[in-house]
């Protein structure tokens, strides 16, 4: 996986996400006068990797960092970056909550046995520290309610809570100027469930918050950058599995012939995984 900064437009730049150790993509949004980053890493290792290929680039002048969401991959490097941070209130919440807690290996062992802590996130801890862990959460300096705008100079950012399966928290931020769209992880199914999970109304509501927003390129954490094409593409399949989970609730051979007839042909491994989020989702009474 690239490790070097790749410029996104005119004014955006960003490092692209690194599966290895589940890194997602750090941005950073250049104004005449200051620059945003978007998200602080999942480590000081990678925190300051990004400061040093910003440096290189001579982006500096930094106004703060916003945070699309508390989890640890987008929060553990933001003590490294030691800048104004910026996050939805319950984003400080989740912060505060973990602040306490220990990462040995004990420690996330026994998390997880109990169910408070992901497995897939505990195996990627390990990984991108090593022996070495060397944890400080930060706590987000400002927050806010729905949303919040900055003003670069020339380029304005629109930071707006969405919410979602994935984190109550997740937000957006809305980059006018260039049309891009920084959609953290918000359309990625729940992960501190038993199950990974959709809940085909929270689904129907981000949909809602995210048409509002008239982008050209839409940037998830954890795959490469997608032009408006593919992104609704992605965007009416999540609309056809809503439908479709609501007609055929548990059944799922139902569901997956008729998402298939539909699409005129067979579904990928990525679109079977999507009919178990959603119907992992439906509530049981
Ligand atoms: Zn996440």
């Amino acid at each position: 996986m690239e490790k070097n900064l790749k410029k996104l437009t005119n004014h955006i730049y960003y490092l692209p996400h690194d599966p290895k150790t589940d890194r997602p993509i750090l941005s950073a949004i250049c104004g005449d006068h200051q620059t945003l980053l978007v998200d602080g890493g999942n480590s000081d290792k990678h925190a300051n990797l990004f400061l040093g290929e910003l440096d290189q680039y001579q982006i500096t002048n930094y106004h703060s960092v916003v945070l699309t969401h508390w989890h640890w991959d987008h929060s553990f490097g933001i003590n490294q970056m030691n800048l104004l941070t910026i996050a939805h209130e319950n984003t400080k919440i989740h912060l505060e909550k973990i602040k306490k807690y220990e990462w040995s290996d004990e420690a996330l062992d026994t998390r997880v046995e109990k169910g408070q802590e992901n497995q897939f996130c505990s195996d990627m801890i390990k990984k991108e520290f090593g022996e070495d862990r060397n944890i400080t959460i930060t706590l987000p300096n400002i927050t806010f309610k729905d949303k919040y705008e900055i003003d670069l100079g020339g380029i304005r950012c629109v930071v707006k809570h969405v919410g979602g399966d994935h984190s109550d928290d997740s937000s957006l931020i809305f980059v006018e100027e260039e049309k891009v769209l920084f959609l953290g992880d918000c359309l990625y199914p729940s992960i501190y469930t038993h199950q990974p999970q959709y809940k085909i109304e929270n689904v129907r509501h981000l949909l809602e918050n995210i048409k509002m927003f008239d982008a050209e390129i839409y940037v998830l954490s954890h795959e490469s950058p997608l032009s408006k094409e593919d992104f609704m593409g992605y965007i009416m399949l999540l609309k056809l599995i809503c439908d479709l989970t609501e007609k055929h609730q548990r059944n799922h051979l139902n569901l997956v012939n008729e998402l298939s007839t539909q699409l005129n042909r067979k579904l990928s491994q990525l679109e079977e995984e999507l009919v178990y989020c959603f119907i992992n989702g439906l509530s049981v009474d």
